[in-house]
């Protein structure tokens, strides 16, 4: 079953076209890797499916409503749809648990008794049992990805959007983000995620979708993408990170 369904999706700044044409299919459970060069329109592709940009034509469909319309309803969006990004913007003068705690206690999903039970489920979940006091400040980069996940999904969202989670991090914290990252995948959270960890990609993704100059290029497994490669820029690419 499809969970989301990008049609014919085009976004412009100004004189500048940033995505054209993106035909993209997200099914229940998958996870996608979205691998490309720098500017070349992965983040804005993503914040499209949370609503965070406008497009400028095209449809998102998800859960069956055009998030893409106008009118299309961005709280109810936000909730079924969590998002990391790369500087994970923590509340810095809210502890740790009131970060994870906020978002449901504020929308009223949760009273405060349940949101501090479920924010210390959460802490297990990403490895960080005893930060629930911790103020965000005491913690590493590392750890503070973990936070920002966990504060994602307290929301309890059924998708999960990566932009570049772990690329803003000493390479000695990268692991701990992507296994948090693995276990969700594991547990069948259908996510999107933006990196250059191509192992991460090799290892988890059902599918990587090569973007380039605002399109996708190519698609496939990551044998497909990472062993036999067929786009001229995406094997030029791939030698460069590779
Ligand atoms: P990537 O994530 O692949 O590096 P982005 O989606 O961030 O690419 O950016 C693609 C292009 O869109 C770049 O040329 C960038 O300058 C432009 N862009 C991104 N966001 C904005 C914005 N809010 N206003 C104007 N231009 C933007
Ligand atoms: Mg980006």
């Amino acid at each position: 079953m499809s969970k989301i369904k990008v049609t014919d999706l085009y976004k412009q700044y100004g004189d500048n076209h940033v995505l054209k044409g993106i035909n993209l299919e997200v099914k229940d459970n998958e996870v996608v890797v979205v691998i490309g060069p720098s500017g070349s329109g992965k983040s804005t592709l993503l914040r499209s499916l949370n609503k965070l940009e406008e497009p400028t034509s095209g449809s998102i469909v998800v859960h069956g409503e055009d998030i893409a319309k106008k009118n299309a309803n961005i709280d109810k969006i936000r909730e079924q749809i969590g998002m990391v990004f790369q500087h994970f913007n923590l509340f810095h003068n809210l502890d740790v648990g009131k970060n994870i705690m906020l978002a449901p206690v504020e929308l009223g999903k949760l009273n405060k008794q349940d949101a501090e039970k479920q924010a210390k489920k959460l802490l297990k979940v990403v490895g960080l049992e005893n930060k629930f006091n911790a103020s965000v400040d005491s913690l590493s980069g590392g750890q503070q990805q973990r936070i920002a996940i966990a504060r994602a999904l307290a929301m309890n969202p059924d998708i999960m959007l990566f932009d570049e989670p772990t690329s803003a991090l000493d390479p000695e914290m990268v692991g701990d983000v992507l296994q948090v990252m693995k276990d969700l995948a594991k547990e069948g959270m259908t996510m999107v995620v933006v990196t250059h960890e191509m192992g991460f990609a090799k290892e988890v993704a059902d599918r990587v979708v090569f973007v380039d100059e605002g399109k996708i290029m190519e698609q496939g497994t990551p044998d497909d993408i990472f062993n036999h490669p067929k786009n001229p820029r995406l094997k030029e690419f791939l030698s460069k990170i590779l």
